[in-house]
């Protein structure tokens, strides 16, 4: 098993060739310097193991260093390997090929002569070190080979999963070559250093061309021109071969004439043979090409039609991916919005991520779709030096769309789209041809794509001024409320007014009356003065509203602060409603009162605020209805400080939607003022209109909100109202205002 001289002359040649590779190598060499470095260092073994083949049968030195240097040239090719394919580099990895090397060169200082002879051939003596050696070379190659394999089943992108296939090529012609070298049969010798020669120049190939020829097709192509020379031409040689031998007793003349009737025979039938050939061919061998200016035909028709994005969308991917086999695809939209590209994938067919790309204005990926105007590979972006300077947010957005290819949709000057196709069902690189005719369908594309856009843009355009519309009839309902709340303020004020006004008077002169006539008793007097004192309380309390109801919008509330518990702001707020809760049977409840921490408040106001809500809870709630105070604290979170939330609801006649903002403003009373009874406690007694505007002014004030809920009115139903407050615990003034309010 030892390696001898295979024949004087090759080692030189081997040595001359392997230097020349060296040299252009270095010279060729490109941006990729950590391969370049790793490929010249296995060159540079191969030239010393060529030297070592010359020298040391002649020298009588240990023969068995040439195998061992070989097994370090393994260890280099491995990690030329390691770098062309990416694989995750680790020194440790260095530590068993040193071992094996330390190990290979101490058997043979140690051991130099034992060994054993084969049973079979007892001629052949087999040394230990040189059997550690060699195995150590066979399990090198034979773990490189089998991890560019496995890397090669499981890379999903043809022209990446090419180039892995191409490496493994020439890795197996490589190993293949030494192995036949090892065997010392002169023949296999050589042969086996022209294959080594082979497989160096694929490696030096691979390396220096960053886009590989396809493998497969090129073997299939290969395979599918034998086959068809063979089926058409066989039947031709054979013919004249068997007419040939039946005619051998005949005479020449014969012969000939016979050959001549064969071999124009076989012109004739030549050509259909050819063809049926080339059919069997390409339905088992090469794959049929379908007739693509039908498609074509079909596409530019249909896209025409087409309006919205999506569905052209559809129709793009569609066809694209039936003609060209694949199950993964997206159009999509490139936009330049302030000098800003982005590019927006539709989802069309496959999982595609829904992620925006905002490529730099320098983007290397744009530059070479509009420049080229032409498709571009996901391989070309990964391994050809001039997309190095793409940003790794590209990068990633790319890996993530996971696409073979990418072709731009453009007039020459601008980018409108590109449509992604991932790779084919099939497994092989998408061909020339393909993506010829992919671009061309793109180009197609373009005016279907800017009139789809368009159409997108006016649509979109369209749907606000629809729902502007909406905003403005629902303004001008609004305003046409707040006119008329306007008119009815003088029907409200002076009915309000009036009523308390007239009883005074009426009083006071009955009181002139019967003053005059001397008919007036104390007990008389005292009871008109009760009724004069009344009404004008009454009036007071009118004008008080009225002008705490100014004061919300000219000055703003003044407010005296101080800390509040509001327990015993409902308590009070509620002393002036028992007397007619009790009357019309109306029961009240209260939850989550007493917890509550006291609040930074100006107490009368929040008296107010609260007597105006219990009340109107009170007036629209019929007779043996319910009435509930609930009220909780909200910890402080999100930058917003603690606050405290009371919810009044009652089992009344309800709010209709379209008014829950409107009864906040001032005189807005729902329904005919007219008909309103007046009287601020009983069912439905009407007020001027004022009280939630003013519970709204404080609540404001002290930095809160107020809004209501009930899904309608109903005086049959009595689906009742809830209305919330929000309180801070302390003003925005000390803290922010709560989230969400
Ligand atoms: P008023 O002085 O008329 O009560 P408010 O400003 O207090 O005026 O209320 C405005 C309108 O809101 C009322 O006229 C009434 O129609 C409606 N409203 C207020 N509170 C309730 C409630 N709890 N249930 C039903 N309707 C209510």
């Amino acid at each position: 098993m030892e390696l001898s001289q295979p024949s004087s002359l090759l080692p030189l040649v081997a040595t001359g060739y392997y230097t020349i590779l060296l040299v252009i190598s270095y010279v060729r060499r490109g941006p990729q310097a950590r391969l370049t470095s790793w490929l010249l260092a296995f060159l540079g073994t191969s030239i010393i193991w060529e030297l070592l083949l010359i020298i040391i049968p002649n020298s009588g030195s240990r023969p068995g260093l040439t195998v061992k240097l070989l097994v370090l040239s393994t260890a280099v090719l491995g990690m030329t390997t390691t770098v062309f394919a990416k694989w995750s580099w680790r020194k440790r990895a260095l530590i068993p090929v040193g071992i094996i090397v330390l190990a290979a060169l101490i058997l043979d200082l140690l051991f130099p002569m034992s060994g054993f002879t084969l049973p079979t051939a007892a001629s052949t003596r087999i040394r230990y070190s040189s059997l550690f050696s060699h195995l150590s070379w066979f399990g090198m190659a034979l773990y490189i080979l089998l991890r560019v394999w496995r890397d090669y089943r499981h890379t999903t992108l043809p022209w990446h999963a090419n180039r892995l296939l191409f490496w493994g090529l020439t890795l197996l012609l490589i190993f293949s070559g030494e192995g036949l070298i090892f065997t010392h049969w002169s023949g296999l010798t050589i042969t086996g250093h022209l294959i080594r020669f082979v497989g160096v120049a694929g490696l030096i190939y691979a390396i220096s061309s960053h886009r590989i020829f396809d493998v497969r097709t090129r073997a299939q192509n290969v395979i599918g021109l034998f086959f068809i020379t063979f089926l058409s031409g066989a039947p031709i040689v054979i013919s004249v071969l068997l007419v040939q031998w039946l005619a051998r007793n005949e005479p020449l003349e014969t012969t000939i004439l016979l050959m001549a009737i064969t071999v124009t025979i076989s012109m004739f039938l030549y050509p259909p043979l050819h063809r049926f050939a080339q059919r069997i061919s390409n339905r088992f061998i090469l794959g049929e090409t379908a007739d693509t200016s039908q498609v074509v035909r079909n596409y530019s028709q249909a896209i025409y039609r087409t309006l919205d994005v999506n569905q052209l969308s559809l129709v793009v991917i569609g066809t694209l991916s039936e003609l060209l086999e694949t199950n993964l695809g997206a159009l999509m939209l490139v936009s330049n919005t302030n000098q800003r590209l982005s590019i927006k994938p539709i989802p069309t067919m496959g999982s595609i991520p829904q992620r925006i790309l905002l490529p730099p204005h320098n983007s290397p990926f744009i530059g070479a779709l509009l420049d080229q105007h032409q498709p571009l590979l996901q391989y070309e972006i990964d391994f050809n030096p001039d997309f190095k300077s793409l940003s790794p947010e590209e990068r990633w957005w790319l890996s993530e769309m996971a696409m073979e290819v990418y072709i731009p949709i453009t007039t020459g000057t601008e980018l409108d789209g590109l449509i992604g196709l991932g790779p084919k069902n099939t497994g092989l690189p998408y061909q020339p041809r393909e993506l010829e005719l992919a671009q061309i369908m793109a180009d197609q594309t373009v005016v279907a794509l800017q009139n789809s856009r368009l159409y997108g843009e006016l649509t979109a355009q369209n749907e606000t001024v629809r729902r502007l519309n909406v905003d403005l009839v629902q303004k001008n309902e609004r305003l046409r409320i707040m006119d008329r709340v306007k008119s009815d303020f003088i029907a409200i004020a002076s009915h309000e007014l009036r009523t308390p006004l007239t009883q005074v008077i009426g009083y006071a002169d009955i009181l002139g009356d019967m003053n005059e006539d001397g008919s007036l008793s104390r007990e008389q007097t005292n009871s008109l003065l009760g009724h004069i004192n009344r009404a004008t309380k009454h009036l007071e309390s009118l004008i008080a509203a009225m002008l705490d109801a100014s004061e919300i919008d000219t000055a703003g509330m003044k407010l005296r602060l101080a800390p509040t518990p509001l327990e015993s702001v409902i308590l009070v707020a509620l002393e002036p409603l028992a007397e007619a809760m009790r009357e019309r049977r109306i029961t009240l409840t209260t939850n989550g009162m007493s917890g509550l921490p006291a609040v930074q408040a100006d107490q009368m106001r929040l008296v107010q605020a609260f007597t105006n809500l219990i009340g109107n809870a009170v007036k629209y709630t019929p007779d043996h209805g319910q009435i509930s105070i609930s009220a909780g604290v909200s910890p402080a979170e999100n930058g917003a400080g603690e606050y405290v939330e009371l919810v009044i609801s009652d089992t009344g006649i309800g709010i209709d939607p379209e008014f829950h903002e409107l009864i906040f403003e001032k005189f807005f009373r729902i329904g005919d003022p007219q008909l309103h009874s007046t009287g601020s406690t009983k069912f439905k007694g009407a007020g001027p209109g004022l009280g939630l505007p003013i519970a709204k002014g404080v609540i404001q004030a002290h930095g809160g909100e107020i809004w209501v809920e009930s899904d309608q009115e109903d005086e049959d139903r009595m689906p009742g109202s809830r209305f919330y407050v929000i309180l801070p615990v302390n003003p925005p003034a000390t803290s922010p205002k709560p989230a969400g309010a």
